[in-house]
């Protein structure tokens, strides 16, 4: 295309409300405008990289065995009722009436759709497996929605559903997906991670979430170098190199009063003692049981590790309010010493010693407190955050800590929808199962906004090559001077021939002005066509990732500029 044919409104200044280096790129750069909250119009840029990730998504699915299709974006309230969802599902979905009075909702997601449409259509089991998605636009009604593409109300996901005739088969499709996912981010170009994640009730290794590591990410993420283990901070468990021998604590509890202090902070400061010599009890609710958690003083209590290790259906802390009648004080002066609740201790508290903790006693706390001698919990259990240097699950080694951004998640769903929904089919010893199903999401959007928080510098966007809106920008620096335009214009030619992915830039405008747009739009290949091609026919091909530039003549350019590909595919 030309530069002068495309709709490119490129901007100085990013909007007040971009907060993120992707949602202000994407803003000056012109591939994105808004129109309301989280809901934005992709401009002619913006739909070109858009359609580039779609291209690689349909080729990493059809290759691991996926089928495109397209659902409904409109769907009516009593297929939500089949699913429960449409109580469960909260503010998020934006639920409608049409003309006559029914209720509809625009699909945050499409389970219920499918399991409808292949619980009509696949009877047997010589039908599966059955592996549909689509790239379609999704509504969701985000409370916060924030940093342009990143979390939209309306935005492009890319969301498939596995059905399987039993576990063994859907582990399979898992692992299928896991590694289309793979390769589709690394054809992107994109540094990335695939981590485990929360598997809430279904249990087992099986959900991922895929980060793009990015300094600005929403998601911590732990991982450790040496073996390769990732999880996102809310799973990662937590692996001990025992610290301290096994043995008793040299003193006895010990009460002490510490007047208004409440936090670990106020009593390690007026005891003089470390936070990580500090027990802190937490009172939870599980269920319709209270029980109390305790961790190190320096740690947090991690609700949906202690969710799983109850078998609880839902879990939250206690309020002030419920708190004294449990332990006899207020939230600051709890401890486990003589407490009547079930005690769920840190993995890492049984190397603690001669610890303070709360007295039950307002403004009262122990010191001197043992586990094991002073109280006993029901378990120990890993309940913690991990935080760096933790110890590796697997190998032991110290982990780290990285931000990413979640692009993809793949997930087993099992029988949860299909038993709803009662979706089954004849298996081959004649008894009617459940479909055990998988759902496998991508943001688009967020994949490119994801591409641009970690490929950016001072100037611009710097596109990986396969999802860049155009792969060369070809600049004339003079467009009144006829023998560059018109060597332009012929090069111009020679490259569409050959088939490369340009965009040349004809606009009468600076020199200045154009460079500075191409590094904006950060076009991986920049071919310049100016003063040295008058004198010595040579043009300069610069590489906006490393800055290299190289001269080249007519003759060699289209060689220099498949090597250059190449290597930017590396
Ligand atoms: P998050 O925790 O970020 O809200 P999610 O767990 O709700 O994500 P899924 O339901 O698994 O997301 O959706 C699949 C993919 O869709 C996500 O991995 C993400 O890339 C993308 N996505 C989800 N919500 C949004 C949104 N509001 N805006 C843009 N992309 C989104
Ligand atoms: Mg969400």
């Amino acid at each position: 295309m030309k530069f002068t044919q495309v709709f490119i409104p490129t901007l100085k200044e990013a909007p007040k409300d971009a907060e993120t280096v992707s949602h202000k790129l994407l803003f000056r750069a012109g591939l994105i405008r808004k129109l309301s909250s989280g809901i934005y119009s992709y401009l002619p840029l913006g739909l070109r990289s858009i359609q580039k990730i779609s291209a690689i998504i349909r080729q990493g699915m059809s290759r691991w065995g996926a089928q495109e299709v397209l659902m409904p974006l409109v769907i009516q309230k009593e297929l939500w009722e089949e699913s429960g969802r449409w109580q469960a599902y909260g503010k998020e979905l934006l639920r409608f009436q049409d003309r006559h009075e029914k209720w509809f909702t625009i699909g945050p997601t499409h389970e219920e759709v499918i399991v409808d449409i292949v619980r009509n259509e696949a009877k047997s089991y010589r039908q599966l497996p059955l592996n549909l998605y689509q790239i379609a636009p999704k509504f969701r009604d985000e409370i916060r929605p924030r940093f342009g593409l990143m979390r939209g109300r309306e935005f492009i996901m890319k969301d498939g559903y596995s059905f399987d005739m039993d576990e063994e088969h859907a582990n399979k499709t898992y692992g299928q997906m896991y590694d289309a996912y793979s390769w589709i981010f690394r054809q992107c170009g994109l540094n990335f991670r695939a981590v485990e994640a929360d598997t809430g009730t279904i249990g087992g290794k099986f959900s991922h979430e895929f980060m793009v590591l990015a300094n600005t990410g929403e998601e911590a993420i732990v991982s450790c170098d040496a073996c390769g283990y990732a999880a996102n901070v809310e799973k990662a468990e937590i692996g001990y190199r025992q610290s301290a021998a096994d043995g008793g604590g040299t003193s006895k509890p010990q009460k002490v009063p510490t007047p208004g202090r409440y936090s670990v902070e106020d009593v390690s400061a007026f005891l003089h003692v470390a936070p990580k010599g500090i027990i802190k009890t937490m009172i939870v609710k599980a269920g319709n049981e209270f029980v109390a958690a305790l961790v190190r003083g320096d740690r947090e209590l991690n609700l949906l590790k202690l969710k799983s290790v109850l078998g609880a259906d839902d879990i939250g802390l206690a309020s002030d309010a419920e708190c004294p009648g449990l332990t006899g004080a207020h939230v600051g002066s709890i401890g486990p010493v003589g407490l009547k609740l079930k005690i769920i201790a840190d993995t890492e508290l049984r190397y603690i010693r001669d610890a303070v903790t709360g007295a039950n006693e307002d403004d009262f706390h122990y010191t001197g407190v043992t586990p094991g001698s002073d109280f006993v919990p029901a378990m120990f259990a890993d309940i913690r955050n991990a935080v760096r240097g933790d110890a590796c699950p697997r190998c032991s080694k110290p982990m780290g800590i990285t931000r990413g951004i979640e692009v993809g998640h793949i997930f087993k769903l099992g029988t949860k929808y299909s038993v709803r929904m009662h979706a089954e089919f004849l298996a081959e010893d004649g008894k009617s199962r459940p479909f055990v199903m998988g759902c496998y999401g991508i943001g688009v959007g967020r994949t490119l906004a994801a591409a641009i928080e970690q490929n950016n510098d001072n100037d611009g966007i710097i596109f990986p090559l396969t999802i860049s809106p155009y792969e060369v920008a070809l600049v004339a620096i003079n467009m009144k001077d006829s023998v560059i335009a018109d060597a332009a214009g012929a090069i111009y030619d020679t490259m569409l021939d050959r088939g490369l992915d340009v965009i040349y830039d004809d606009r009468d405008i600076s020199p200045g002005m154009k460079l500075k747009d191409a590094d904006l739009i950060g076009f991986p290949i920049r071919v310049v066509i100016g003063s040295r091609f008058k004198k010595e026919d040579l043009m300069e091909i610069k590489i906006r990732k490393t800055g290299e530039v190289v001269t080249s003549t007519r003759q060699d350019l289209f060689e220099k500029l498949s090597a250059i590909r190449r290597g930017l595919l590396l």
